[in-house]
């Protein structure tokens, strides 16, 4: 395939835009930054005129696919009436109880624009309401791009220091150091038990599942221990959702997993790719953003063609449709790609559920990111490179989302794809 449109495109581009791109993340994809001119379906077409079947999904966002009618018909709609208002509107009220419906533990809802920003509502709320400012997250979870939260996430080791008790490593140069901010090893109870019950901590945010390093389930009992101990220690537990929510199910991994925390944050699948996030939870945990002592803002909160997308996309959730059809496919496409990993003698993993799942090769059963590094990182690169060359793009870190407007066709041509690949590696 040739990439050359695009290499030229992002190369004039940088005389512009920074680095030829808005986001650090979309930096590393191999042969280069690609340039889209065209997304519909589960399709993306780039302005080389290549045609990809599309695993990344707005990064997760897209679980309705790239165009859904009704998605797009309720936007549009939208445009004619109102774009931003400085003020409400009807249809943010009926997206919130939407999200409500969806989501058991989920009472009251404040609508943000990026999950870095409902993420930052959460951990003011917490350490507010329980005035007390230390929060726990754990190694390889990502939680937004703040000062507050970017520790830990793909750590060097060398930085690292000891599994027991990690260092919070910075992401970033020029980042406040927070104080404030302990990191632990996930799916360990005992680190956590110790620090909450001889510690003063207002929360502890966690993915419910680790899709951000190597997708990773919680072990047995892990998330209702925490759960437990969360409640005993007057602790705040905050499941950041932003990739499973809506995903994993229609409420949520902590539906899938029957766990209720106390805040969640969801984004991505919320508004299927229009820039919504959201922090919910339990009625009374609002009370101080209520009487506006937590101050919660944004011009962009509730916009409304975001918000029409919002309820357009829950409402096509809550039929049920598109979960039913996603698990139908991830039937299909895990069970060919188990055959070819197989018949590859590839040693491989594939955890998850219908809707987000990982692949890794070389490596089985990892429990956090240390362990996790341990995957055949470097024969995933190849096999995602050489997918992107025949039409498939799938993310290089492992993770594959699946849209219900993917079609078996599309499944029967990613496993003959990856089967000749697989077979080359
Ligand atoms: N939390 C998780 C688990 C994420 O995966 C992400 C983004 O990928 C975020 C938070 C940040 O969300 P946003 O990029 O909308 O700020």
């Amino acid at each position: 395939m040739d990439f050359s449109t695009s290499k030229r495109i992002v190369e004039e581009g940088s005389q512009f835009v920074a680095g030829g791109v808005n986001s650090n993340f979309r930096y590393g994809a191999p042969p280069n930054p690609l340039v889209f001119a065209k997304a519909q379906g589960s399709h993306l077409v780039d302005v080389d005129g290549n045609d990809f079947i599309d695993y990344y999904l707005g990064m997760g966002a897209m679980l309705l696919g790239h165009s859904p009618t009704s998605v797009i018909a309720a936007a549009k709609n939208q445009l004619d009436v109102s774009v931003l208002v400085a003020g409400q509107t009807p249809l943010e009220y009926q997206a919130a109880q939407k999200l409500t419906e969806l989501v058991p533990s989920a009472q009251l809802v404040r609508f943000a624009s990026s999950g870095t920003e409902a993420i930052h509502a959460a951990f003011r709320i917490a350490r507010a309401t329980t005035k007390r400012m230390k929060i726990i997250k754990f190694e390889g979870h990502y939680h937004g791009w703040t000062d507050n939260a970017l520790l830990s996430v793909a750590p060097d080791l060398e930085q690292a220091g000891g599994a027991e008790h990690p260092n919070a490593v910075m992401g970033s140069e020029g980042q406040e150091k927070s104080e404030e901010i302990i990191v632990l090893r996930w799916n360990d109870i005992e680190p956590l038990e110790k620090i909450l019950r001889t510690h003063e901590i207002a929360a502890v945010i966690t993915e419910p599942i680790m899709f951000n390093s190597g997708g990773i389930l919680p072990n047995s009992g892990y998330l209702e221990q925490m759960r437990e101990l969360c409640r005993q220690t007057g602790t705040f537990l905050i499941f950041d959702e932003v990739i499973t929510g809506f995903r994993v199910a229609a409420g949520g991994a902590q539906t899938a997993l029957g766990i209720a925390p106390d805040l969640s944050i969801f984004g991505k699948a919320l508004a299927n790719g229009f820039p919504v996030a959201a922090v919910a939870g339990r009625r009374e945990l609002f009370d101080l953003v209520v009487s506006g002592k937590v101050l919660h803002g944004g011009t962009y909160n509730s916009q409304s063609v975001s918000i029409a997308a919002t309820l357009a996309t829950l409402s096509e959730i809550q039929t049920g449709e598109p979960h039913r059809k996603i698990t139908d496919l991830h039937e299909h496409l895990v069970t060919g790609l188990k055959q070819a990993c197989e018949k590859s003698k590839l040693i491989y993993e594939i955890v998850g559920f219908p809707a987000v799942f990982q692949l890794r090769f070389g490596l089985r059963g990892p429990t956090d990111y240390r362990s996790s590094l341990g995957a055949d990182r470097a024969k995933y690169m190849r096999f995602t490179s050489e997918l992107l060359q025949r039409g498939i793009r799938v993310l290089p870190r492992g993770t594959w989302f699946l849209s219900s407007a993917h079609t078996h066709e599309d499944i029967d041509k990613t496993l003959r794809e990856a089967s000749t690949v697989l077979a080359s590696l």
